[in-house]
């Protein structure tokens, strides 16, 4: 896809950001609406053509409403511009490559970008949640131990179109009557280390001439990054935010979550309780657990110290093998009494049901594999039924 168009989805961030800030919250608000569903660089380029500006926000009604793939379909735009909108724009810049779908109904794309790197997001299925979790950077420079992810380091950010583009991929995946009802920035990579695109790819889609989807709909997870937390308090949006926290002490976080030598869990907690002091929403703590390294008695008891008088839930996963690596999942029996040593030290606690068994629903685990692989030009994989694993890290986080 290289020397291919641009595609008009793609937004620098700067421009989403303007006029954002604390006024700016709520998708309701006219600051919002103007960095909702833009289309900055098509606009230019019809204004240079001398075509009235309702024009780009026609294409953006067929790309987000209208699930349009291209603009021969977009029948209401004049013939001859439909024709150089064609030769001069891409609507996608992104192409599924690999579609795998677990008999739970979870779907795992796999995405190629313009320069050839890949990336991973999925939809889940539940009762009536639509959910799709997505990667906010090409591999991940956290490095946290038990994540397939992270095993190659960081190779970038992905850009607001990218990032939108998985998102739009995923909707499509759904039948004309359904919506997505929830977003989790879980997927691969560290989501506040590439905060700017991020923001301004959920604000577009949360955006009434988005999708629509409430900011309430939206958890953005991290793995710990104090004034990147501190950065989204002030932005004064609705998201949720969850911190993987993986292990209730300095020590043993050091040992599974490397960044933790740089930033230290103190400085984590107290960028979660800014959070909530300046947002008023509670926050998440993820915590993958490791048969024999992290589900220790005394693991529960200091996860229980550590969040004394803190208004927090746990988010307990359960840790799926990945290929290669030495971790375990804990065994039931010990699941069950770090469970309930949580709860007896007063903790609100829930364990992650697992989704997406039998595909590669681990954060990293399908482009890792695919990567060594024979690649079919198509998508269509559906039914293709492949070992799950589940990491730490992002689709850990879901399905684990
Ligand atoms: S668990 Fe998350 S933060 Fe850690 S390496 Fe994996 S993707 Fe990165």
């Amino acid at each position: 896809m290289l020397g291919s168009p641009a595609s008009v989805l793609e937004l620098d961030s700067r421009t989403a950001w303007s006029g954002a800030g604390r006024e700016g919250a709520d998708h309701g608000t006219p600051a919002a609406r103007r960095a909702g569903a833009t289309l900055p660089g098509l606009t230019a380029w019809l204004a240079e053509r001398g075509e009235p500006a309702y024009r780009s926000d026609q294409v953006a009604r067929w790309i987000f409403q209208k699930r349009a793939r291209s603009f021969a379909v977009m029948t209401d735009l004049p013939a001859g511009l439909r024709l150089a909108l064609e030769s001069s724009w891409a609507v996608y810049q992104t192409r599924v490559i690999r579609r795998q779908t677990a008999t739970d109904g979870t779907d795992k794309l796999l995405l190629e970008c313009r320069d050839g790197r890949r990336i991973e997001t999925v939809l889940m299925r539940e009762e009536d949640r639509r959910t799709v979790c997505v990667s906010s950077q090409v591999g991940c420079g956290m490095g946290c131990v038990f994540c397939a992810s992270g095993l190659k380091g960081v190779e970038r950010n992905l850009t607001v179109g990218e990032i939108t583009e998985e998102l739009l991929h995923a909707r499509d995946l759904l039948p004309e009557h359904e919506r997505l009802t929830n977003i989790v920035v879980m997927g691969m990579g560290e989501s506040l280390a590439n905060l700017e695109n991020l923001i301004a790819a959920l604000d577009r889609i949360c955006s009434p001439s988005g999708l629509g989807l409430s900011q309430r709909a939206v958890t953005i997870s991290t793995v710990g990054l104090p004034e990147k937390i501190k950065r989204l308090a002030a932005l004064d949006r609705r998201y949720h935010l969850a911190v993987s926290l993986h292990a209730p002490t300095e020590e043993l976080r050091d040992q599974l979550v490397p960044i933790n030598h740089k930033v230290g869990l103190r400085a984590v907690m107290e960028a979660a309780d800014h959070y909530f002091a300046v947002t008023g929403r509670q926050v998440t703590f993820e915590y993958v657990l490791l048969g024999g390294i992290n589900d220790r008695d005394r693991d529960a008891r200091d996860l229980v110290a550590l969040l004394a008088g803190r208004k927090a839930h746990v988010n307990l996963i359960p840790y799926n093998p990945v290929a290669g690596l030495p971790y375990e999942r804990p065994a039931p029996r010990d699941l069950d009494r770090f469970v309930r040593r949580c709860r007896q030290g007063g903790l609100s606690v829930s364990v992650r049901k697992t989704k997406g068994k039998r595909i590669d629903a681990a954060c990293g685990q399908l482009r890792r594999r695919i990567a060594e692989a024979t690649i079919p030009a198509s998508a269509g994989n559906a039914g293709a039924a492949i070992e799950l694993a589940t990491p730490g890290g992002s689709i850990a986080r879901l399905g684990g």
